[in-house]
């Protein structure tokens, strides 16, 4: 949940394109104060992108089918919050698919993008989560030491100050006047501290600078019925399992490698659709698959999601 940094490598990752345009996005909950932030996006006719955490997935059942009703973005942020680059294979599909399950036993959905706890990600890691449907998606990065985190989760444990957390966003704030595209900046929702400072100070700046303010899935240009298997109409995409035999039983020329080539590039962000088009048809279709080890191994843990 701090603030480790570390990279593998660098990537291009996804960004909202139109300039002065947030992509919003709240993570680790859902919480005991993310109702309270539902109130404020409410009454101010916002939506956003909430990453949750698989455990508190269960724990808060309804908060989250509020936000889902509320018509915000549902998106993965791991299990148990680890460093996933530290994660075995096995481990890192049990965060995000036990998430991804939980998600959909509570919604109906399954979300279709997450984000590595602490920006934590390598070609690995990405590869898995594309491989289990997810797309990854960070938050605005413009240097290798600088990112657009507002710092808020460090409030809750003293180390640091909520004038610091707002001199951030106005630094965050002077350099989206200079960008030719959008942005998206790290927020949490967990501790009431955190949602203290969107709520009274944050949003509201933002609001009064007349910024457009609107979940990752839209800002990306994609209406928000991508932002889930189920209700994803990308002939790409099928969903995992089950209705999708059909129609990925003759699968694309295409789609034995997009999952893989496509990682990590933000062309693939349009397309939510090459996401796990290489693997799940050799879930289906296992038994005339020759894999890899690393493919087979994957493979045969991905079926348990
Ligand atoms: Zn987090």
């Amino acid at each position: 949940m701090p603030s480790k940094r570390s990279c593998g490598r660098r990537y291009q990752s996804l960004l909202c394109p139109t300039a002065k345009t947030w992509g919003l996005t709240y993570d680790d909950g859902p919480a005991f104060y993310t109702t309270q932030l539902l109130d404020y996006l409410d009454t101010a006719n916002l939506k956003s992108t909430f990453f949750v955490v698989g455990s508190r997935v269960i724990s808060f059942p309804a908060v989250l089918q509020a936000e889902y009703m509320a018509q915000h973005q549902i998106a993965v942020h791991t299990w148990s919050h680890p460093a996933l680059t530290t994660l075995t294979n096995e481990q890192i599909i049990a965060e995000l698919g036990w998430t991804k399950k939980a998600i959909k036993d509570v919604l109906g959905v399954t979300p279709n993008m997450m984000r590595p706890p602490f920006g934590d990600i390598d070609d690995r890691v990405r590869a898995i989560s594309m491989a289990m449907g997810l797309v990854p998606v960070m938050w605005t990065r413009i240097s290798p030491t600088e990112t657009f985190d507002t710092g808020d989760f460090e409030v809750h444990g003293g180390t640091t100050t909520v004038q610091q957390v707002m001199s951030n966003w106005q630094g965050i704030m002077n350099n989206v006047t200079q960008r030719q595209d959008g942005f998206i900046v790290l927020e949490h929702d967990l501790f009431q501290q955190t949602v203290e400072i969107a709520t009274g100070y944050i949003l509201p700046d933002a609001q009064a600078r007349g910024l457009t303010i609107e979940p990752v899935s839209t800002c990306l240009k994609r209406p928000m019925a991508d932002a889930y298997i189920e209700t994803n109409n990308n002939q790409t995409n099928p969903p995992p399992s089950g209705s999708g035999a059909k129609s990925i039983s003759a699968p694309s020329p295409t789609s034995t490698d997009q999952g893989g080539t496509n990682i990590g590039n933000s062309s693939s962000s349009g397309g939510s659709g090459s996401s796990g088009s290489g693997a799940v048809p050799s879930l289906h279709f296992g038994t005339a698959a020759v894999l890899t080890t690393f493919a087979g191994v994957l493979a045969g843990l991905l079926s348990v999601f």
